[in-house]
């Protein structure tokens, strides 16, 4: 073993005590060591954005290791190079090594004769956030790239729509294809699964639709999402079947996602429905508080906009369940402050969030209202609606009254029948008052935001 070997060697057996077995499997195994270049190790990761993965994550990790290796003349410093970028003429003594490390790669990329892949890039493990939502279908994933087809096969995710399926099997199938080059990995929807299948009959003479089943046949790791619209699809069924048998006898893992569980999709052939349970069957659920707030963080940080914690507080609050949604105001956020110009205010979030409102106003009651008030300020609803004048009462029935108007198309004559029968100057009345305290008294303007929250979030 050369120097530059033995020293990455040692390097290796410290980073994989620190580093956790996925990131090191991902980001740490696939580098090279190429050379040494005026006192620095130089490393050479597979392509540029790989490079500036490992950059990110572990450069400063490898100096303080490389620093505590106390090797005599060991190299004080690292750099890490992609090998897929060819014009680095000026690190003389590393150039052939690199040219070698890049011939490895375009070999590689031969011997699998990919098709573009079907994976957006934009959908990796750094920018997916794991709360208590999502942990299970996380720490499977996570298992998933570690050992394709053995552990969880296949593994099938089910949610709500924008909870980030999508987002995690495309992860896992990205991590998967930058650690195992040699892996074939490919993702679709059930529909285009489908829509290829009844082309691939049309279009042959003897009934025989061999192209279509290498495609599918042929791959390392399969992933097909959205499989609710197989529903009522027996022949697709079929072909998923024989698919599915075809892969796991092979030993390729499969991934499968669907907005809801696979019993209760309908008209879903039996054995179709046991292969998909056949294994591990996890669900992803509406993000917490705390996990939308680290959502927004991480989109606004890869969007490179700085905003103050208070605005995303405040947007996490009134957005909750639907991660897209969530990411939607934000999208509407930044597109409004630049317009303006200056930084993002909470004014610009209400005008981002207008039509959002409007569209969960449709289903919200005053009853809903209420009862959100009468809990945040711990009060009964009879005392609400009632005639008590304490100033205990008073206000909650206020701010009641403030909300419905804001919040929903009521006449205040309605609004007014609601609270025992009171005149719409009454009505309006209390609304103004809670309008104008609202600009100075900041007490308030919490707790009509957070009422606000609750009964969006229900
Ligand atoms: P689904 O497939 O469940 O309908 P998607 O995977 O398309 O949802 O997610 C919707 C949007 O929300 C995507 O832009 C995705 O990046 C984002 N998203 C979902 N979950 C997360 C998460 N945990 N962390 C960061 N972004 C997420
Ligand atoms: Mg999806």
């Amino acid at each position: 073993m050369d120097d530059i070997a033995f020293i990455w060697q040692e390097m290796l057996s410290k980073l994989e005590v620190e580093v956790n077995s996925l990131g090191f499997d991902i980001w740490i195994r696939p580098l090279r060591p190429v050379g040494v270049d005026n006192d620095t190790l130089v490393v050479a990761a597979p392509t540029e954005a790989f490079r500036g993965e490992v950059v990110a994550r572990y450069m400063p990790l490898f100096r303080r290791i490389l620093r505590d290796l106390e090797l005599d003349d060991a190299p004080t410093d690292i750099s890490v190079i992609s090998a897929a970028e060819k014009s680095k003429e000026n690190l003389s003594s590393t150039t052939a090594a690199i040219a070698a490390v890049t011939r490895v790669e375009k070999e590689e990329e031969e011997a699998r004769k990919i098709e573009p892949s079907t994976l957006n890039p934009k959908y990796n493990f750094e920018g997916f956030v794991v709360g208590k939502c999502n942990e299970m279908a996380y720490a499977a994933a996570c298992a998933v790239v570690e050992a394709p087809g053995e552990v969880y096969n296949p593994l099938f995710i089910y949610g709500d729509v924008g909870l980030g399926k999508t987002h995690i099997m495309q992860a896992i199938g990205n991590a998967i294809r930058l650690s195992m080059k040699q892996m074939k990995v490919l993702y679709v929807s059930s529909e285009t699964f489908m829509n290829e299948f009844i082309e691939s009959i049309r279009m042959s003479k003897n009934g025989s639709n061999t192209a279509f089943r290498e495609k599918y046949r042929n791959v390392d790791l399969l992933i097909i999402d959205d499989v609710q619209f197989l529903s009522k699809k027996p022949s697709t069924q079929e072909e998923i079947f024989h698919t599915f048998e075809a892969l796991k006898a092979a030993g390729k893992q499969m991934i499968f996602a669907s907005d809801r569980a696979p019993q209760d999709i309908p008209d879903l052939d039996a054995r179709v429905r046991s292969r998909f349970t056949s294994s591990l069957v996890v669900d992803m659920g509406p993000p917490d508080y705390e996990t939308r707030i680290a959502i927004l963080k991480t989109k606004a940080r890869e969007a490179k906009f700085k905003v103050d914690n208070n605005i995303l507080a405040y947007i996490a609050e009134c957005v909750s369940g639907n991660i897209r949604e969530l990411e939607g105001i934000l999208t509407k956020v930044i597109f409004l402050t630049k317009l303006r110009g200056g930084s993002a205010t909470l004014d610009i979030c209400n005008e981002a969030l207008h039509d959002y409102k409007m569209q969960k106003s449709d289903e919200i009651t005053a009853d809903e209202i209420i009862d959100c008030t009468c809990k945040y300020y711990n009060v009964a609803k009879a005392d609400i609606v009632g005639k008590k004048r304490n100033k205990e009462i008073v206000e909650p029935r206020q701010v009641a009254i403030y909300l419905i108007c804001d919040m929903m198309p009521m006449p205040l004559i309605s609004v007014g029948e609601l609270f025992g029968g009171k005149e719409h100057t009454t009505v309006s009345y209390s609304r103004d008052k809670v309008a104008t305290a609202l600009e100075n008294d900041s007490r308030l303007r919490t707790a009509v935001n957070d009422i606000k929250a609750m009964v969006l979030r229900k």
